[in-house]
């Protein structure tokens, strides 16, 4: 199994909008840009939705099938670990192995050494096609990364290893993650690690690092742009080089995390991806439910009654709410809007507080962003939420399609 050039996480916690991401898809492929879909959902959501995994894959079989959508497509058990794979093994096609709790933590000093001895013929001046300056490399650097990452890839090692004795060597794709981290991954740092991917026999099709900067849930990139466009290229560099090094998986490709919204850094990627000709995955994940809630206020009604009670009700349970996501969140409160004000907004306000239009003057980033971690109280409310979806789902079907297609694929892609 061999993901494609360009594919794009869609994360759907409800289940509800798969032929609508389908379109943005479809509409992509019309246009010739072929992206392939992966439908994530992590335990985490399925955990707080109350759904399982088998759910993922009847609603994005079940889409295909209505579209007669002829092209790839995935399912991905995202972020997953020892503890919870065995639940994904059925219905998940595409693995992402999330090691980001065992970056920091030493593997034993032997194994250490050995990783050393056999990689401290990069020590020096290491040249890489791509990048002007050469990195500077001395052998304690090489330990301390090994220090820092071979556990963590040790881990993987063994995530994947598993997962292969249930299906079968090539007949998933493997991706490794350490976005959930503190620290960001420098391209130097990258390339040891892909050493050490490639030492524990892992296929790895991508690798998701986190970048410097912030990546906050449903809101724009927050950093210097400049930085992060030239360790994006560094690390596209990194990547075609190490694949010819280490016999990496020929299309090993860097993956996005919290993807979707990160406007401002889309153009440097597709400079970057279109220099490198390199493929790329980007996981977009909650912007969907985000759309949903936009759809139900503007078709008013019960749909904008639900709304405003999910916002009313995320406000009273900020803390247990924002807890959980609390590194990839940035919610000043004091710009939130005060729930007697949202009382007496029309649907069409309420959409464009919402909306990540940033040439709106309504548009609020700290709602969004708050509204973006309140999916639970939608869960909470069960068939009451699920049946206005069904209410208004024409209105809803056309926000999540202009969004995945004009905002995401259309700035990232092509322009
Ligand atoms: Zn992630």
């Amino acid at each position: 199994m061999k993901l494609e050039k360009y594919s794009m996480g869609i994360g759907d916690r409800f289940g509800h909008q798969a032929k609508a991401q389908l379109t943005a898809i479809e509409k992509a492929a019309k246009q010739g840009v072929n992206i392939s879909p992966v439908w994530n959902k992590s335990h985490r959501e399925h955990s707080i939705i109350k759904t399982r995994p088998a759910d993922v894959r009847t609603a994005a079989d079940s889409a295909v099938k209505e579209m007669g959508y002829s092209g790839s497509y995935y399912v991905d058990a995202d972020h997953i670990g020892l503890k919870n794979v065995d639940l994904f093994i059925e219905s998940s096609d595409f693995f992402t192995l999330d090691v980001a709790d065992f970056t920091g933590r030493a593997a034993a000093a032997e194994i250490i050494a050995k990783f050393v001895e056999k990689y401290k013929k990069y020590a020096g001046k290491l040249k890489i096609d791509g990048i002007e300056d050469s990195f500077q490399i001395t052998v304690e650097r090489i330990e301390q990364i090994a220090a820092k990452y071979l556990l963590a890839v040790k881990e993987a090692g063994q995530i994947y290893r598993h997962i292969e004795s249930k299906k079968g060597a090539g007949n998933f794709i493997t991706e490794v993650s350490m976005d959930e981290t503190d620290q960001p991954q420098t391209p130097e740092e990258l390339f040891f690690i892909l050493a050490a991917i490639a030492d524990e026999g892992i296929p790895a099709q991508t690798i998701a690092p986190k970048f410097t900067g912030r990546f906050n849930k449903g809101v724009d990139y927050v950093g210097d742009v400049d930085q992060f466009a030239m360790e994006f290229e560094q690390d596209l560099a990194v990547i075609a080089f190490a694949v010819g090094e280490f016999c990496l998986p020929e299309n090993l490709k860097l993956s996005i995390h919290s993807g979707s919204d990160k406007f401002s850094i889309y153009e440097p990627i597709r400079k970057a991806i279109k220099k490198f000709d390199a493929g790329l995955h980007l996981k977009t994940a909650g912007t969907t439910w985000l759309e949903e809630i936009i759809g139900l206020g503007l078709s008013e009604g019960e749909g904008l009654v639900i709304a405003k009670e999910i916002y009313k009700n995320s406000l009273e349970r900020f803390d247990e709410l924002c807890g959980p996501y609390a590194t990839v969140i940035d919610i000043k409160k004091d710009n939130l809007p005060s729930p007697q004000a949202v009382d007496s907004w029309s649907g069409n306000e309420f959409a464009k507080a919402l909306r990540h239009d940033q040439n709106c003057a309504a548009y609020n980033p700290n709602m969004r962003q708050l509204l973006h971690v309140a999916y639970k109280l939608a869960a909470e409310m069960g068939d009451r939420f699920l049946n206005a979806l069904e209410a208004s789902k024409e209105v809803i079907t056309s926000q999540v399609t202009e969004n995945i297609y004009n905002r995401h694929i259309s700035r990232i892609f092509y322009k």
